[in-house]
């Protein structure tokens, strides 16, 4: 009988284990990036033709090859990085698996020069099929210079596959972008077909961002740090008008390597949330650091998906590293720490744990970080905000109040009548029944009564799902009230969510309820169209907009109960409505990111009248 298995030729079996690795030019961009950084290279320089199709070379300055090693290399598994099972979960270097350089040497041409330190020497070699064609002694630099030419030559299938230069180049941005994002502190450069793109001077991780995404940056981002034993989150996000409509500038790093994560990026959103319009992406640039046995980076052959032993308590870190900073970036005054329910209650902390994950992971450090009181990253808003964010809010806004510009033309007692009237008592003022102004000490404000309001009841109601529950009016007489199909199911589904907002509500029969309550707040009689208009609200939100229910809920009732434009209000209304939206944890926006206020610092407004 003839037996029909046999071994694949070795470079045949290295051309298809290349097609993980190397998928187009970019691939090879960050494996050899990543082969510089590992050697100890200061200085990278990239250099690529026709978008990479062509040639792919990377020179640098690290710590070179012997001519033993130069040959090695290029062989399948061959890697100096690890060398036991152990060593696969203490990993330090970007690469270990010993594929990348084999699998480049499969598909495309191969020229290495390279040399160590310690030799006079150095190395060149020649590549191709997987094979060694030419090897000897040269001149060169210390470090290596490698070149990978004409990509799929040898596999023209594959070279049809590459797209066009332009978006083959792309792809080239985007590796060099996260490598050099991760190392600010070396120098690299980019040159494509002959002109230089990047020269990156080494720097911080703040200028290396501005020397890649631009100077217009710079107002753009705010820092965040959080550390803890188990685990630190460093970097930089975006202010909420940054966040734009498209993905672009979205980094995770991972003890410097840069990773994707649909499930951090959830954490990363859900802390903007209510601050940026639902259907716009925030910037950002983060920088987990964690001991690397707590994460296997094995899972996938480019490793850029990772798993974490303890996913749901970085997910919770993340979220509230990021609220903490954007808090502190608002003027908001949240500046009493307590453990903010809203993180306590997270579902990413409490849901998915059996007992037994539950005791073990109590256990480790990161969770009693978590859980201890006045931690810098567990923010809510003061209580007694109320009363002193005016001076929360001139400290945040540093404007000198010295140079105040008391008239020198007034006569004393109009000067003391006029501070008085206008320094001290600080009446708001309505415009249009839509805005109100309020002279604070720097100068003054302009808020938007609606966008303010919203912010307020999206806040309180917020804390009522978290446990504070809202006062409620009975009604004289329970009323029933009928729904079609859709509108009833929809109903029964958020109705336990609104009994906690105040609404005494209760499923009666098929499509109908009873309403015994309503919040206090609500001006009773009109059930249901109430109701009606509430559902209705809450289906206008798009449901690509990916809000969980109670998101949708909330800023519908926000929005369906604010103050509207076009309503007067009285002083005292006004006055209460300013204290309670600086009382918010972030008052700068509506839930729906529109900015509730505009401020007007006095010297830009003396510099409108032309005055120095
Ligand atoms: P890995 O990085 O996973 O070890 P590679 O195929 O990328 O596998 O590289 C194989 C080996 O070649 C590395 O482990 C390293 O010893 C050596 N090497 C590759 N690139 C360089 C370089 N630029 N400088 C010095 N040594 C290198
Ligand atoms: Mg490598």
């Amino acid at each position: 009988m003839e037996d029909f298995i046999h071994l694949l030729p070795e470079h045949l079996a290295n051309q298809i284990a290349a097609g993980e690795v190397i998928q187009r030019p970019g691939s090879a961009v960050k494996e050899l990036l990543e082969n510089a950084i590992d050697a100890g290279a200061t200085q990278i320089r990239l250099l690529v033709q026709d978008a990479g199709k062509t040639l792919v070379q990377v020179i640098d300055n690290g710590v070179g090859m012997s001519a033993t090693d130069a040959r090695k290399c290029l062989e399948r598994h061959a890697t100096s990085k690890i060398q036991s099972v152990e060593d696969l979960f203490q990993i330090r270097t970007l690469g270990f698996r010993g594929e990348a350089l084999a699998s480049i040497t499969a598909v495309a041409q191969v020229e290495i020069k390279t040399r160590r330190s310690d030799s006079e020497l150095g190395t060149y070699l020649e590549a191709e099929n997987s094979r060694v064609i030419l090897q000897e002694p040269c001149q060169c630099p210390e470090g290596t210079n490698f070149l990978m030419k004409n990509l799929f030559f040898i596999v023209p299938a594959r070279r049809n596959f590459l797209k066009s230069n332009q978006v083959e180049l792309r792809h080239i941005l985007e590796e060099f972008t996260r490598v050099a994002l991760a190392f600010p502190d070396l120098f690299f450069s980019l040159n494509s077909n002959g002109q230089e793109i990047f020269h990156l001077e080494k720097g911080s991780l703040k200028q290396r961002i501005l020397q890649l995404l631009g100077p217009s940056y710079n107002a753009k981002i705010i820092p965040v740090k959080e550390t803890a034993d188990y685990l630190s989150i460093t970097g930089f996000v975006g202010k909420p008008e940054a966040a734009r409509k498209s993905r672009g500038d979205q980094y995770f790093f991972v003890n410097n390597r840069f990773i994707k994560s649909p499930y951090l990026h959830h954490a990363v959103m859900n802390a903007f949330s209510g601050m940026i319009p639902a259907d716009s992406i925030p910037v950002y640039f983060l920088f987990i650091t964690l001991d690397p046995t707590h994460v296997d980076i094995n899972v996938h052959p480019t490793k850029q998906e990772i798993k974490f032993e303890e996913e749901k308590m970085i997910y919770a870190f993340m979220q509230s590293a990021v609220k903490y900073a954007l808090g502190q970036f608002s003027i908001s005054p949240t500046l009493d720490f307590s453990l903010n329910p809203e993180i306590a209650h997270l579902p990413a902390v409490t849901q998915p744990f059996t007992a037994a994950q539950r005791l073990a992971s109590s256990e480790t450090s990161i969770y009693k970080d978590f859980t201890r009181q006045h931690q810098a990253h567990l923010i809510d808003s003061h209580p007694n905000a109320l009363k002193n964010w005016q001076e929360v809010f001139e400290i945040a806004h540093p404007n000198p109040p010295s140079e105040y510009p008391v008239s020198t033309h007034a006569s004393p007692v109009l000067e003391e009548n006029w501070k008085e009237s206008v320094s001290d008592q600080k009446i708001p003022v309505q415009i249009h029944q839509q805005y109100i102004l309020f002279q604070i000490k720097s100068g003054f404000i302009l808020i938007d009564q609606q966008a303010a309001h919203e912010r307020i009841l999206y806040e309180r109601f917020q804390k009522a799902l978290q446990g504070n529950s809202v006062p409620r009016q009975q009604s004289l007489f329970p009323q029933t009230l009928s729904f079609p199909a859709a509108e009833s199911s929809l109903l029964t589904e958020l109705l336990p969510d609104l009994q906690v907002l105040g609404y005494d509500l209760e499923l009666f029969g098929t499509h109908t309820f009873v309403i015994r309550g309503t919040p206090g707040d609500l001006p009773g009689g009109n059930d249901q169209t109430v109701i009606e208009e509430l559902l209705n609200q809450f289906n206008l939100f798009t449901p690509d907009l990916k809000l969980d229910r109670r998101e949708r809920l909330l800023r519908t009732l926000a929005h369906q109960r604010a103050i509207p434009s076009g309503k007067p209000l009285s002083g005292k209304e006004m006055q209460n409505l300013i204290d309670e939206l600086f009382a918010c944890s972030f008052p700068d926006y509506s839930p729906f990111g529109h900015p509730t206020y505009i401020s007007f610092p006095l010297p830009e407004i003396r510099n409108m009248f032309n005055k120095k």
